[in-house]
């Protein structure tokens, strides 16, 4: 196949939530698989809501997760090319003014619904007469235009939910441009798609209903209908729907709280798919696994909690390179032989700093057990010490006292690093040296 361009259209009203990272990653795996292009198209026609402070939360949001678009472009820089397709829809007979007020439209709707009818627009501007409408304007009323639907049962195959048809005959011609001359959502959405190429258009399933309408338009146009997949909605764990306005799970908020974010790349795209949820270390890994074909229909439920598990997953299996110039970056030292003692321990890579002050820095140490540790001070050998010298020691200090297990390992774990839990001692203890095992050992801060 051509090499596909894809598009991820967020309105800039809020963060980006960890759904709309799912949006974002199905379309940019897609993309990185197949070799092809990523638009970041940032639908700003809503100029009340939409702000600049959020469109470039949202390039940074995407940065963060390793998507960097190959273009980006802003509705509201477009007016033009939407203008220029309304005129074509106008000379095709596709789009007619209307003049109905919010309240006639509501009336007619309770009229149509008391009588058991489907609340449809009767299309009742379509018989106005010039004159009708020269009134109309004299009285000052200007019009919103309408797009007028062929009744026709309109079909696609849905790269997730294969097959599907929407019957064009049940919906009422969509509004396409309000009386102040500005467009809602499916026109601008239609154009863009049209000029700049777009070849698959992968978005949430609540936008199945707006495809056949987009369809038609698009037909209507002259232009080459993209192929369409609609994924499943994910969904927090007690059901609720997600909303960027609600700053739900923002993926601002995730990264402030630490979690790398190949971990929530990892969630947003495997929960609710043929693979299990699982640590993925790289995006062109996660290419190799998200399938749109395979996805699950139903509304995905995804656990919060589930992420601190994959990303302290993630970290165990972090190799030393890709961890060194974010050690350096938070001030930690001790080269592979420190990261690879610790990385087994981590939950957040900030929680390295307990581990570096325990190896670095000046700890107060816990005495549980003062005659045991007082014996393994001075059993305590010469440098240098590897990787053996725990085991020589401690092999020591059991034979010495009889203390074993547990009761041999917490009190001296205690008194060098000050906590009950926390690395292989075996690894830590060189990293610690001779001179601050021996003072902490004597009870002493160090
Ligand atoms: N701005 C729309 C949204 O965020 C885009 C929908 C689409 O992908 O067509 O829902």
């Amino acid at each position: 196949m051509p090499a596909p361009v894809v598009r991820f259209a967020p309105s800039p009203t809020g963060r980006l939530h960890i759904g709309n990272a799912r949006t974002a990653l199905l379309n940019y795996l897609l993309a990185r698989r197949e070799g092809g292009r990523f638009v970041l198209r940032l639908d700003d026609t809503d100029l009340a809501r939409s702000t600049r402070e959020f469109a470039d939360g949202i390039v940074e949001d995407l940065a963060w997760l390793g998507i960097v678009p190959d273009v980006t472009v802003r509705q509201s820089e477009r007016t033009a090319l939407y203008d220029a397709a309304v005129d074509r829809l106008i000379a095709a007979g596709r789009l007619y003014p209307c003049y109905e007020t919010p309240e006639e439209l509501e009336r007619r709707r309770k009229r149509q619904l008391g009588r058991g009818l489907p609340p449809v627009y009767d299309r009742a501007a379509l018989r106005l007469t010039a004159e009708d409408k020269a009134k109309l304007e004299a009285e000052g009323r200007r019009p919103h235009w309408r797009f007028l639907l062929e009744h026709r049962v309109v079909h696609w195959n849905d790269l997730v939910r294969g097959d599907s048809h929407v019957d064009c005959a049940s919906l009422s011609d969509p509004v396409l441009r309000r009386e102040d001359g500005t467009y809602l959502y499916t026109l601008p959405s239609v154009v863009d798609d049209l000029d700049l190429g777009i070849t698959h258009v992968v978005r949430g399933e609540d936008h199945v209903t707006n495809t056949a309408v987009q369809i038609e338009i698009i037909e209507a146009l002259g232009g080459t209908v993209p192929a369409f997949g609609h994924h499943n909605l994910l969904t927090t764990a007690s059901g609720e729907g997600l909303s960027k306005r609600l700053g739900h799970l923002s993926l601002k908020g995730l990264r402030d709280g630490g979690l790398e974010p190949m971990a929530v790349a990892s969630l947003a795209v495997l929960v609710g798919s043929a693979e299990s949820v699982r640590p993925v270390a790289s995006l062109d890994e996660l290419a190799g696994l998200a399938d749109l074909g395979r996805l699950s229909h139903a509304p995905a439920k995804f656990d919060e909690a589930e992420l601190d598990g994959l990303n302290a997953r993630l970290l165990h299996a972090m190799p030393y390179d890709e961890a060194r110039p974010r050690l350096a970056a938070l001030g930690v030292g001790g080269g592979a032989a420190f990261w690879e003692a610790v990385r087994g321990n981590l939950v957040r890579l900030a929680d390295v700093a307990t581990w570096w002050e325990v190896v670095a820095g000046e700890i107060a140490p816990v005495v549980t057990d003062a005659a045991l540790v007082a014996k393994a001070r001075a059993l305590l050998p010469d440098e240098p010490w590897d990787g053996a010298t725990w085991k020589g020691w401690t092999d020591q200090v059991k034979a010495e006292t009889g203390a074993r297990g547990r009761a041999l390992f917490m009190p001296l774990r205690q008194a060098l690093t000050g906590l009950d839990h926390g690395p292989e001692l075996a690894a830590l203890l060189p990293l610690i040296g001779r001179d601050k095992a021996a003072a902490r050992l004597e009870g002493r801060t160090a």
